[in-house]
């Protein structure tokens, strides 16, 4: 792209922005690169006209991790070529805006899959990896950090470094997890995981309460490659937090009839109908008058009694796809929230604390009035990245409509909330924060690791050109 053509494209009038979850929104220009050279030159007309940048993947983050109020919003998806891939050692190198389906759609057949997804798979790899997305695998396999071997990140001085773990292990620890404040990827490498069937053996474990979920979920570490956990959010008392487990494992060799089959992206490919029958692309409009307070609560019972009533039927066999990316079966499903959206409250709370803090922010939500439509449980373990989410513990990510009548009342809640989880040790994550104060974000890490993050990130943006909402909100002006 040409510098005139650049000049086209930021002047153009602003665009409205919005969270993947539609809740927030802020006005930017929209730039698009297309390679390292466009991303070059955009950096320096940036640094010249002292605009500030805020990159983007798919903008999949339900936060505003990706947005820049009156800045640029620099679009990544059009740099999404596959640079290198060894079927025989399952390293490959990528462009940043390679999408996860496009990512398992080019190696599946080979028999590498990545080795950590997120719930949808239309996020980029340079997106996952600037959150240190985990996955439904996190207790065992980490988070996507754990497996990438090095990249290269174009700082906004013009600078591209190569970073791993050997060599500027300083940036490369918190850029992975560095929520696209330090520069941007222009290749990673990976390490994709082998896998002998494009199957799972999963199995469903239906719990009465929360306490009953997290032992499961504990005693089936050992024995699991993936575990997750659906909670009903609007069951209360002696029932509070109880939900089903989905436990899965890889299949071993032998064990799949027909791998050439399964290993094929056809066979992995979701339904184009829901219970056969709806286009999938109907579906949220089917949903869309039962996503209030006595529709999600007739649905979450439904889905718990009819998990308990199958239960004896116990375990199948799911394709990898269907299994990792249940959300994607429902195209536009957030649009069924209606127009004030959703937000996400996504809370990682260390293991000893789990049953009582995961409880109170369940019962404090039924108190309020204000119970998520979706509650999902995770285990999760340590990593060595600067600014990580993790713990060794649990999360439990909890999704909330968005009304302008409940707005003020759902954001004091999260003020509630947010000490009870930080007072057990626990964390947030910028992927899923809507709602944190700078007050609050200040207690996420030890103060020393976040000014050891300011300090590189001074070093690689002197200008403080990279910026967005999220940084605004939660550390402050530049
Ligand atoms: C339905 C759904 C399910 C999800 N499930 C999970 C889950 O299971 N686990 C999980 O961890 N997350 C999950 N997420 C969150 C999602 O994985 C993260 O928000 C992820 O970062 C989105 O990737 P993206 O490409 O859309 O990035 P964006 O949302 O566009 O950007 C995310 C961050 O990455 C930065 N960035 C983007 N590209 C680059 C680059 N090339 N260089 C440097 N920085 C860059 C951006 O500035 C921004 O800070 C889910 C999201 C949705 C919508």
């Amino acid at each position: 792209m040409s510098q005139e053509r650049w000049r086209v494209d930021v002047d153009d009038p602003q665009e409205r922005v919005e969270s993947w979850g539609r809740a927030l929104a802020s006005r930017s220009r929209v730039a698009y690169a297309t390679s390292v050279g466009t991303l070059r030159e955009i950096f320096e007309i940036a640094r010249r006209e002292r605009r500030t940048i805020a990159l983007r993947g798919a903008g999949c983050s339900y936060s505003d991790a990706f947005q820049n109020a009156g800045g640029i919003v620099l679009d990544l998806a059009g740099m999404n070529r596959i640079l290198g891939f060894d079927a025989e050692s399952g390293v490959l190198t990528a462009e940043p805006g390679l999408t996860i389906a496009q990512l398992w759609r080019s190696t599946l057949r080979d028999g590498w899959w990545p080795p950590v997804v997120t719930g949808t798979m239309f996020a980029t790899l340079g997106g996952i990896v600037a959150m240190n997305a985990h996955g439904k695998n996190n207790f065992k396999r980490g988070t996507i950090g754990d497996h990438v071997l090095s990249f290269t990140i174009l700082l906004p001085t013009g600078e591209e470094l190569r970073c791993s773990r050997d060599e500027n292990a300083d940036v490369f620890h918190a850029a992975i997890g560095g929520f696209g404040m330090l520069g941007c990827f222009t290749s990673l490498t990976i390490q994709m995981k082998r896998v002998v069937s494009g199957l799972l053996e999963v199995e469903p474990l239906v719990e009465p309460n929360l306490g009953a979920m997290l032992e499961t979920m504990e005693r089936r570490r050992a024995t699991s490659d993936y575990l997750v956990g659906w909670i009903d959010g609007f069951a209360s008392g002696s029932s509070l937090g109880r939900g089903v487990i989905h436990a899965a494992r890889y299949l071993h060799d032998g064990e799949d009839p027909h791998p050439e089959v399964t290993l094929s992206p056809a066979s992995q490919e979701l339904p184009t109908r829901i219970l056969g029958v709806f286009p999938k692309a109907w579906t949220w409009r089917l949903l869309r008058p039962f996503v209030n307070d006595p529709g999600m609560r007739l649905i979450n019972l439904a889905k718990y009694l009819a998990s308990r009533a199958h239960v004896e039927e116990h375990a199948y066999r799911q394709s990898l796809a269907a299994f990792s990316f249940l959300l994607d079966y429902v195209p536009g499903w957030k649009l069924a929230y209606g127009p004030g959206g959703l937000i996400q409250y996504q809370s990682f709370v260390p293991r000893a604390h789990a049953a009582r803090v995961l409880g109170r922010l369940l019962e404090l939500s039924q108190e309020r009035g204000l119970v998520p439509y979706l509650g999902v449980l995770k285990r999760h373990r340590p990593d060595p990245f600067l600014l990580t989410h993790a713990v060794d513990g649990f999360s439990l990510a909890l999704d909330y409509r968005v009304t302008a009548a409940n707005r003020a009342r759902l954001w004091s809640l999260a003020r509630e909330m947010d000490p009870i989880v930080l007072d057990s040790g626990g964390r947030f994550y910028f992927a899923k924060d809507a709602t944190l104060s700078r007050a609050s974000g200040a207690r996420i890490w030890p103060r020393e690791s976040v000014e050891r993050f300011l300090a590189i990130r001074r070093r690689c943006d002197p200008e403080g050109i990279l910026q967005t909402d999220l940084f605004r909100r939660v550390f402050g002006a530049a």
